[in-house]
């Protein structure tokens, strides 16, 4: 907005409102009420001095008072011989002068008799009161009562007062949000590097050179560059595009994902937006199910969270949503954990249509591009140097050649004998995996059985996957071939085959 330009409305309600506070309310305030308050007015002390004449006069006397009772006490003292003698108060009795027994017993006795009342005898103690001392009790107590009265007085005036100007305090409270909104907005389109998004009625999503406001905060404060990030959700025309990301562990994956979902956000609430450019179609909700929420204290596990969660998701999502999923399937054993994952893949791809970020661990996912139109494989570089992994934070088409976890679990400091074991674990581990690679899996499972309608459960993904469902199988799983004559032998090769 060029200068000369007039603000818009909303700055212009929000001064006006601010313009039509009464500044009287807020002067009476000022000059009735003090600077350091009690926590509940029946303590009294939060008029300011000075304000009002009765009620100085009032405290006055109560301060005067507790003078004279340290006069009066040291007259007592002097009087009976007893140094020890004190004027003390307590709700119960008051006001009362407390001497040790045998300085009580003195009083009770001598010549003191009649001036002293006796009011308590403690253990070591005796208590008295005088007519004096009742008097100025009653002198005291009503000078603060007083006070009190006159403070209390003020109070609800002030409440009234205020009470009066409710409508345009809030209206003011409101025009303050308004302005402090749009005053950090302005704050960052104008120094932060942010641009103007665009946004339109169509589900596309395209991000250029987009950042995380927080994380790039936060690295610029340790003098490090965020390294800025495309980001393609699909065209106006739709449906949307589901981006697979893999990469290692601290390789950008969540930050990434979130500040998608950050500059929707911002777009949508009328903000610039951290990103060279942006074109979003309106997103109707932002679903997200990231980091491990624990909820065990509701007796829900991190899994159980993770899996509630994923549930809303699949079962909200709309075409027009933006979903951004970061590791499902993470609380679980690996095999379940892919099953899962794969099958929200493939739900989200043919049910939502939903634009979505799908970070995982799972490399095993990423042959899914091949039969999901829609989906697209990204995933964030890094290289290695001098043997160790360098990430490079930067977003590529692609899928991760492996995840760098050994590396990763290095630089964190794990015990060198820890990393030299998981890597001889990790080498067993991969060859016998070589000699049954998952990857024929993917060949074998029926891809969009998940869209199919629910009423054929028996044709699930799931049934088709276990060998052990399978009645040939387990007819020929039954037959011992040492335990066979030739004749058996020749029966039981007829009826598998009758079971074909
Ligand atoms: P992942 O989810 O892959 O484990 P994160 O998103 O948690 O990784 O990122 C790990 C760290 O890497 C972040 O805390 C941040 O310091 C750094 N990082 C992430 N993305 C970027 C980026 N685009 N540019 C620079 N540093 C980044």
């Amino acid at each position: 907005i060029a200068r000369s330009e007039p603000p818009p409305a909303e700055i212009g309600a929000a001064v006006a409102a601010l313009e039509a506070l009464d500044p009287a309310l807020a002067e009476a305030l000022r000059a009735a009420i003090g600077d350091e308050l009690p926590l509940n007015r029946r303590d009294g002390g939060f008029v300011r001095a000075d304000f009002d004449p009765a009620l100085d006069e009032a405290r006055a006397l109560a301060q005067d008072s507790r003078r004279v009772i340290a006069a009066l006490q040291a007259r007592y003292a002097e009087e009976t011989g007893c140094r020890t003698l004190r004027i003390k108060h307590n709700g119960m009795i008051g006001y009362f002068v407390e001497v040790p027994s045998a300085a009580g017993e003195d009083l009770l006795r001598g010549e003191a008799r009649g001036r002293f009342v006796h009011r308590q005898t403690m253990s070591g103690a005796m208590r008295f009161t005088t007519v004096e001392l009742g008097e100025l009790e009653a002198r005291i107590a009503s000078a603060g009562d007083r006070a009190l009265r006159l403070e209390l007085a003020h109070f609800e005036r002030l409440v009234e007062q205020a009470a009066m100007a409710a409508g345009p305090i809030s209206a003011a409270a409101e025009a303050l949000a308004c302005l402090d909104v749009t005053a950090g907005f302005a704050e960052l389109a104008a120094g932060a590097g942010w641009s103007r998004p665009a946004i339109d009625r169509g589900v596309g999503f395209a991000i250029e050179g987009g950042r995380h406001p927080v994380v790039e905060a936060a690295l610029r404060e340790a003098g490090t560059a965020f390294i800025a990030n495309d980001c393609h959700l699909g065209d106006a025309a739709g449906p949307g595009r589901i981006l697979l990301v893999t990469g290692p562990n601290m390789g950008g994956k969540s930050t990434f994902l979130r500040q998608a979902a950050v500059i929707a956000i911002l777009a949508q609430t009328g903000s610039y937006v951290p990103a060279r450019a942006a074109r979003i179609g309106i997103v109707d909700r932002l679903f997200s199910r990231v980091g491990a929420a624990d909820d065990l204290a509701r007796g829900r596990s991190t899994f159980m969270v993770e899996m509630v969660e994923t549930a809303a998701i699949l079962n909200q999502a709309t075409d027009r949503s933006l979903v951004i999923l970061d590791e499902i399937g993470r609380g679980t054993a690996t095999f379940d954990g892919l099953s899962i994952a794969w099958a929200a893949i493939e739900h989200l791809h043919e049910e939502n249509r939903c634009r979505a970020l799908f970070a995982t661990h799972y490399h095993e996912l990423t042959a899914l591009a091949d039969r999901l139109p829609r989906l697209a494989n990204a995933t964030l570089r890094v290289t290695e140097w001098e043997g160790d992994v360098v990430f490079l934070h930067e977003v590529v088409p692609g899928a991760a050649d492996r995840s760098y976890g050994l590396q990763v679990a290095r630089l964190a400091g794990l015990p060198p004998s820890v990393v030299a074991r998981a890597k001889i674990i990790l080498t067993e581990l991969e060859r016998s995996d070589r000699e049954r690679p998952k990857a024929l899996l993917l060949d074998d499972l029926p891809l969009f059985a998940a869209a199919r309608p629910p009423a054929a459960p028996d044709r699930a993904p799931a049934a088709d996957v276990r060998p052990e469902a399978d009645p040939l199988r387990e007819a020929l799983a039954a037959i011992d071939p040492d335990d066979l004559s030739p004749r058996e032998a020749l029966e039981a090769l007829y009826r598998l085959k009758r079971e074909l």
